[in-house]
Order: structure tokens, then C-alpha cells, then sequence
């Protein structure tokens, strides 16, 4: 969001931005602003399925490779019965395929959407259409089809545990390693914003 100005007005125009990674956990205590604990959007996704479910309500799942959402959708009606899936969607299409996107979503009639494109892109697809998508609420899911259709594990309690689930994934999945080269930076930033505020 520093580099990427549409993405910071994106996120500071956002309903809820949950602190899904222990960067941004530490990065908020050593600016003084400290955040209770991390929340996985995963987790949080799945509290909003598992709620959708007991109520009849329907969800759409756009994002992943092709085959992933309907894996995901699979697993999860076995999961939790009631949760009506509307439709799904693969990650990889062309902008002028957009538009049809959004009427798909929109024809399905789906109370809720999860959209799993990595970031910034899923934050400015939302950004771009929430206006034109008739859901009544949206989320960027991240990586959690790939995991709710079981074809990556999430991390081990223990990892969670110690702030290290970046370093689950960082194993499961080394082309990561040039974004998470970049973290200990934003730390350092965090911490010496924090004194420029200070200071200033
Ligand atoms: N993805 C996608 N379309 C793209 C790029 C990525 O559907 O053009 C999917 C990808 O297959 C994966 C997810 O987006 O399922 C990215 O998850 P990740 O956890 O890497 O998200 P991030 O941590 O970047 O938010």
C-alpha cells in the first residue's frame, strides 16, 4: 500500500481489514497502536461460511486455478450442509473478461462473495465493482481455496502458535521468498515512522 496509492485508498475505504499476518501485528505494537491478536482471513472466512450455512445463505467463490474452486466448493458442502454454493469461478482471466465475471456473480443470486486472487488484485477487483455486484458482503480470501480444496495444508497448530505460519508457507511454497525478503523492512519502517512521529 506504500508503493501502490490506489491500493492504500482501497484499503483505508474498506468495511473491516483484519490483521491477517504477524507482521502486521508487530509492526502495530512498535507503533505504539498495538493490535489483541492476529486474525486469519481464513479463519474469519470460515466463522462467515459457517454462519451463512446455518442460515440457508449462498456463496460464490471466485479466484484460484481452474478446478480449485469447485474442489473448495465440494469439500465445503460436505462440511457444512445448509451453505448453498451459488457458483464458482477460476482466477485467470483476461480484463476484458471481467465484466462477464461480475454477471456471473451477479446472476448467481450469491448472498456472499469470496474472492481469491492474491493481493492487491482481489482488493481492486472489490474496489473496482463493489458498487455493480449485488452481494451483500465481499471478501478477499487469499490462498484459503487452495487449502479448503485441499491441495495446499495450512500450517500446523505450533506454527500458528508462534507467530510462524509464513514460514510454513514459505516452505510449501518458495517462489514466496522475494515478498517475504521484504518484511523485515516494513518492520524496520514501522518501528522508525513511529520516532519520525514522535520526533515531529
Ligand atoms: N490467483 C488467481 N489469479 C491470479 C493470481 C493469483 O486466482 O491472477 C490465486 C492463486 O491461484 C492463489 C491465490 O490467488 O490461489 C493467491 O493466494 P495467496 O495466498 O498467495 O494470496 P496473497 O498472500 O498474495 O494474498
Amino acid at each position: 500500500a506504500e508503493k501502490n496509492p490506489e491500493l492504500a485508498s482501497v484499503l483505508k475505504s474498506a468495511d473491516l481489514v483484519l490483521p491477517d499476518g504477524i507482521g502486521i501485528v508487530y509492526a502495530a505494537r512498535l507503533q505504539g497502536t498495538p493490535v489483541k491478536e492476529r486474525v486469519p482471513g481464513i479463519e474469519f472466512s470460515m466463522a462467515a461460511l459457517e454462519m451463512l450455512a446455518q442460515r440457508g445463505k449462498s456463496v460464490f467463490l471466485f479466484g484460484s486455478k481452474p478446478g480449485t474452486a469447485q474442489q473448495a466448493a465440494r469439500k465445503l458442502a460436505e462440511k457444512l450442509p445448509g451453505l448453498v454454493i451459488a457458483g464458482c469461478e477460476h482466477g485467470y482471466f483476461k480484463p476484458e473478461e471481467e465484466a462477464s465475471i461480475v454477471e456471473r456473480i451477479n446472476g448467481s443470486g450469491a448472498d456472499f462473495l469470496c474472492v481469491a486472487l492474491g493481493s492487491p488484485k482481489q482488493e481492486l477487483f472489490l474496489a473496482r465493482h463493489r458498487h455493480e455486484l449485488n452481494v451483500k458482503a465481499a471478501i478477499g480470501v487469499g490462498g484459503s481455496l487452495d487449502i479448503w480444496s485441499g491441495n495446499l495444508k495450512r500450517a500446523p497448530q505450533f506454527y500458528r502458535k508462534h507467530g510462524l505460519e509464513w514460514l510454513y508457507r514459505l516452505i510449501q511454497e518458495p517462489s514466496r521468498a522475494g515478498r517475504m525478503a521484504r518484511l523485515p523492512l516494513f518492520l524496520v519502517k514501522a518501528a522508525v515512522g513511529k520516532k519520525e512521529d514522535q520526533n515531529g
